[in-house]
This record gives C-alpha cells, sequence and structure tokens, in this order.
C-alpha cells in the first residue's frame, strides 16, 4: 500500500508548467502536473487551457508530428491541444474515420431537400470515439508519471483504456456495472489485460465510488471528468469540419450520455470560430434515450432545475442518469443554440436497422443521433432542407446480443420487429436452396 498511498507524482517539478487548466465556474487556473478532474476551490469542473492567440491554419494540421504520433487522426490537430511533450504521446493510429454520405438514411431523417453525413466514429482502433479522447488523456498519464489508471465505464471507456494502458505499458483498473454492460465490450476490456472491477450497482455508483478512490490515492482517472480526455474528443469536430472542407453544417447531430461528447463539441466549435477556421456555430442536437434523459428535462425546464434520474435502457453506452459533465454541456447547448430531445428505445432500434441495413451499421447508442434526427425534422426544429451530421459512436459488433434480439426474438405484442431478418433453415437438399436463392433475388 505504500506505494499507492504516496501523494507524489513521479513529473520533475516544473516540467509541465506549460500544461495548465481552469475552472469553468471560478476560474482558478492551476498546473496539470497530476490527474486533476475538480477544482481545488469550488469544486467546478475544468477545462485544458489551449493557447488560441494566433490564427491558425489548415497547412498546419499534421505537420511536425513526432513518429509516435505520425498516423494519428487525433494529434494531427496538434496546434488547438494542449502542449503533451512528444516522448509522452501513446497512440494507436486512432481518428482518421470516414464521413458517408447516404441519401436513404437522408431520407429516413426526412431531409429530402437537404443532406446527412454519416461521421462513423465506431472506425476507431477499439470500434469507438473513446479512443481519440483516451489517446490524450493516456498521454498526459504518462507524461504527469502516473503509474495506474482508471476508469468506471458502460464498456467503451473501459475497452479503449484498456488497449491504450497496454500500449503505454500501464496498469489499468476498471470498474463495470455487473452485468451490466454488453459482451463485446467486456471481450475486448478483458482480452486487452485490465484489471476488471464487477460492481454490484450501476454506472452512477460505479463512478462516484471509484471517486472515493482516486481522491485519496494517486491513481490517474481518465473518465470524461479529467479535461485531457475531452481535449481529445474535440477532433471528431475538427476531422469533420476539415472533411466538409471548412463548411459548417446547421446541425450536428450526437447521443448524450455522460455528456462529455457534448462538453467537448462545444468547446471544439468555439476555439474554431476563435482562430478563423469557421465563421459561425452549427447547432448542436443532444440524443437521450428516454429511460435515461435528466439532461433533456433539464433543458426543456429553461435550465431550472437538474434532477438526476436511475437510468433504463437498452442503449446500455447512455444509460447514465447524473451526467457527470452536465454544466459543461449546458454551456455548449447555450453557444449553439443546441436542441435536447428524448427518443424512446423503439426509435433508437428502428434508426438502428435502418443504418445496419445500408451496411453502415452501429451500436444502439449511437443510433439515437438519427432517431433524433427524425424527430426533430417532424417537429420543425430542423428544416428539411438543412445539412445534417449524424455522429454514430461505436461499432456494430460492440453488442452484438442486441442486434440478435432484435432480427430473432418476437417483441412483447408476438410480432417480429418491423426490420427483423430472420434467417431461414433448410434440408440439405438442392431444391430447397433453389427456393431460398429466389427469395434472395426478389427480396
Ligand atoms: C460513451 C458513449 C456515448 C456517450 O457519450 P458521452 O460523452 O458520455 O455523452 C455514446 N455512444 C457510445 C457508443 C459511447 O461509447
Ligand atoms: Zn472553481
Amino acid at each position: 500500500m505504500g506505494a499507492v498511498q504516496s501523494r507524489v507524482w513521479m513529473a520533475e517539478p516544473g516540467a509541465l508548467t506549460a500544461l495548465r487548466v481552469r475552472c469553468m465556474d471560478c476560474g482558478t487556473e492551476q498546473v496539470a502536473d497530476r490527474a486533476l478532474t475538480r477544482c481545488p476551490v469550488c469544486g467546478g469542473l475544468l477545462d485544458a487551457l489551449v493557447a488560441l492567440d494566433a490564427p491558425v491554419r489548415p497547412e498546419q494540421f499534421g505537420v511536425g508530428l513526432p513518429p509516435n504520433a505520425r498516423h494519428s487522426g487525433v494529434w494531427r490537430y496538434r496546434p488547438l491541444l494542449p502542449p503533451i511533450p512528444d516522448e509522452a504521446i501513446v497512440s494507436r493510429w486512432e481518428g482518421n474515420t470516414p464521413l458517408y454520405e447516404d441519401d436513404r438514411l437522408a431520407d429516413y431523417a426526412g431531409l429530402t431537400g437537404g443532406s446527412l453525413r454519416i461521421k462513423h466514429e465506431g472506425h476507431n482502433p477499439t470500434a469507438s470515439f473513446k479512443d481519440r479522447g483516451m489517446t490524450v488523456g493516456v498521454s498526459h498519464a504518462r507524461a504527469v508519471g502516473a503509474r495506474i489508471v482508471a476508469c468506471a465505464s458502460t464498456g467503451n471507456t473501459s475497452a479503449s483504456l484498456a488497449s491504450y494502458a497496454a500500449a503505454a505499458g500501464l496498469p489499468a483498473l476498471v470498474l463495470i456495472p455487473e452485468g451490466k454492460i454488453s459482451g463485446g465490450k467486456l471481450a475486448q476490456t478483458l482480452a486487452y489485460g485490465a484489471r476488471v472491477v464487477q460492481v454490484a450497482g450501476d454506472f452512477d455508483q460505479a463512478l462516484s465510488l471509484l471517486r472515493q478512490l482516486t481522491d485519496a490515492y494517486d491513481v490517474y482517472l481518465v473518465n470524461s471528468v479529467n479535461p485531457f480526455r475531452l481535449e481529445g474528443q474535440k477532433t471528431i469536430v475538427f476531422e469533420m469540419l476539415e472533411q466538409l472542407d471548412w463548411q459548417v453544417p446547421d446541425v450536428i447531430a450526437l447521443p448524450g450520455g455522460n455528456l462529455g461528447n457534448t462538453a467537448a463539441f462545444g468547446k471544439a466549435l468555439g476555439e474554431l470560430l476563435q482562430v478563423g477556421l469557421i465563421d459561425r456555430l452549427p447547432k448542436l442536437a443532444v440524443i437521450q434515450a428516454a429511460g435515461a434523459a435528466p439532461f433533456a428535462s433539464y433543458h426543456a425546464g429553461g435550465w431550472q432545475t437538474f434532477a438526476a434520474v436511475v437510468a433504463e435502457t437498452i442503449a446500455t453506452a447512455i444509460k447514465i442518469g447524473n451526467p457527470a459533465s452536465t454544466p459543461r454541456a449546458r454551456r455548449s447547448i447555450e453557444a449553439t443554440a443546441g436542441l435536447v430531445i428524448p427518443v424512446s428505445d423503439d426509435e433508437i432500434l428502428d434508426a438502428k436497422a435502418a443504418i445496419d441495413r445500408t451496411g453502415i451499421g452501429c451500436e444502439p447508442a449511437s443510433a439515437a443521433s438519427l432517431a433524433g434526427l427524425r424527430r426533430l425534422v417532424a417537429s420543425g426544429d430542423v428544416a428539411p432542407d438543412a445539412r445534417a451530421v449524424a455522429v454514430l459512436t461505436g461499432h456494430v459488433l460492440k453488442d452484438p446480443d442486441a442486434v440478435i434480439a432484435y432480427h430473432l426474438h418476437d417483441g412483447p405484442a408476438g410480432e417480429p420487429a418491423a426490420g427483423a431478418n430472420r434467417p431461414i433453415s433448410v434440408p440439405a437438399e438442392l431444391p430447397a436452396l433453389e427456393r431460398a436463392l429466389a427469395d434472395a433475388l426478389h427480396g
């Protein structure tokens, strides 16, 4: 225990003075020479500081990177990231994700005269956007000499942390709500060698338990309360805008769980405006699952009172009742005159089936973005001729059980789901296969 109890981070004193964070509430600044997750004065959430005094040109991106970061779609945007020392960087060639366009999904959303682009973050090394934050978080952990990294997770953060910790040669401690994370995510976390602790409770309980531990011991916490995680997640927006030739869309839709991404997107857009790469802000549209929608209720009530909920939804990645980044996310919505709405699990599954049928595919939480856009167009909050981007946060194989249940099992009314694709069984005889061929040809 002695080594763990030591309050001393390993970084040389004074070596990291360029790495600073600021409290979003009281403005107190600190040098980030250790893991920091809340303001020491008022307990507020922290922002990492980035030097943005000079204009930034697109030609600066991807230039002059050290070999260990050269292929990263995150470190490419280093002029807009905190100055982590070269030698600390741990990269797995994250980012560089596709921006698809699909007319069938634009129709599904009701964007008849507009356009829909799909930013697919499931194409990251561990198959979710969490890798973008993790490369910066774990690199910062290395820069400050952390000896162990930890997170509480609904699954994707743990898979990502386990991979990046393995890359960095650091031990990882992962808390998951027992029995409540998908098989794909648990499999990754175990395979990459993290120490997995299953907590008898939900995600919100696991995170508050872990924060008690990291407050008492020198354990580097990489949940999104860590401002360096969010710095990496800003690059979803940077890369999307670069792929759009810096032409700002009307609306960017994303699922909202712990609201780290909502916070990161707002910060990214504000910084792009500040350095002159864009000239206006798109609306952020944050979509929550109806059974886990405390932020949507907070917004609908005019930001009067925030009330945590006990979360319940099939979309486990956003099954969060007390989002840690709520105040930062509110700032993002206010700055972009954004929208926050709930969608039902049935709407999520229907949108997911539509995305899957195009061959693109995603995990359930990701499909909330398309389900939400469809609802916002139907309600008139987004115009049918809008140019929209929907962010898909994770890969279809993250949650194979959800796919199998949708296609193979009847719903509560004893009916298959609207988009169910049932396999057929045949005897090992050619005529039976010929009938299957005819069916496949004629739909
Ligand atoms: C983490 C995660 C989310 C939620 O993101 P927040 O930043 O917590 O709001 C949504 N979808 C997937 C697939 C995720 O892994
Ligand atoms: Zn403060």
